[in-house]
C-alpha cells in the first residue's frame, strides 16, 4: 500500500494537489476538513459540533477526529493506499494513525511537507474564500489563529515524521502543474 501524509499549513494547496496524486497512483483521499464540511452543510451532529471549533479557527477535539477518520478508512478495505490531507494535525492523532495503520499491516510511506510562507498563506486564504465562500477563510482573525494553531500544534509533526526517515519537504511554490510534479518526483523517489 501507498500511504502518504500531505503536510503543510492552511493555505498550503493541499486540497488541490492531494485530488491530483490520488487519480495518479489510484489511492483514496481523505480530507478531514472536507468530511467535517460535509457534516456541516447536512447539519449532522458531528457537523454542528465541528463548526464551533471551525468557525473560530480551532482544531476539532481529537476524540472526535480521530473516530471518524478511522471510520472512513475502514470503508475502503480494497484501497491501493491513502492520501491523508489535513490529519494528522496532533502528535496524538500521528500516534493514533500508526497504531491504527499497524492494526491493519500498514503503515504511512511518506509525508510530504508542501512549504509555502507566511505572507503566501494569508493572500492565498482569501482569495479562496471570495470563491468557495468558506467562512473560516474570509476572517482575517480566523485565518490568523489558524496559522498559529499550525504552528502550535502540527509544525511540531515534522520533527515526528523526520525520526521515522519518511519525511520529505516540496516547495509549495510555482505554478500548480509545477508542484504536483515535484510531488511526484518527491513520492517516486
Ligand atoms: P485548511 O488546511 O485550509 O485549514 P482544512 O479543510 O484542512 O483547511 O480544515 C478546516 C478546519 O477543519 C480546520 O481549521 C479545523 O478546525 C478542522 N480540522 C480539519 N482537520 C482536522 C484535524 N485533523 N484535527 C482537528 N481539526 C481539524
Amino acid at each position: 500500500m501507498l500511504n502518504i501524509v500531505l503536510f503543510g499549513p492552511p493555505g498550503a494547496g493541499k486540497g488541490t494537489q492531494a485530488e491530483r496524486i490520488k487519480d495518479h497512483y489510484s489511492l483514496v483521499h481523505l480530507s478531514t476538513g472536507d468530511i467535517f464540511r460535509f457534516n456541516m452543510k447536512k447539519s449532522t451532529k458531528l457537523g454542528l459540533l465541528a463548526k464551533s471549533y471551525i468557525d473560530k479557527g480551532e482544531l476539532v477535539p481529537d476524540e472526535v477526529t480521530i473516530k471518524m477518520l478511522e471510520s472512513e478508512v475502514i470503508k475502503y478495505p480494497e484501497s491501493n493506499g491513502f492520501i491523508f490531507d489535513g490529519f494528522p494535525r496532533t502528535t496524538l492523532q500521528a500516534k493514533n494513525l500508526d497504531e491504527f495503520l499497524k492494526s491493519k499491516n500498514t503503515a504511512i510511506t511518506k509525508m510530504i511537507a508542501l512549504d509555502v510562507p507566511n505572507n503566501e498563506l494569508i493572500e492565498r486564504l482569501l482569495l479562496r474564500g471570495k470563491d468557495s465562500g468558506r467562512a473560516d477563510d474570509q476572517n482575517k482573525e480566523v485565518i490568523a489563529n489558524r496559522i498559529k494553531v499550525y504552528e502550535d500544534q502540527t509544525a511540531i509533526l515534522a520533527d515526528y515524521y523526520r525520526l521515522q526517515n519518511k519525511l520529505v519537504s516540496v516547495d509549495g511554490i510555482g505554478t500548480v502543474d509545477e508542484i504536483t510534479h515535484r510531488l511526484y518526483s518527491a513520492i517516486d523517489n
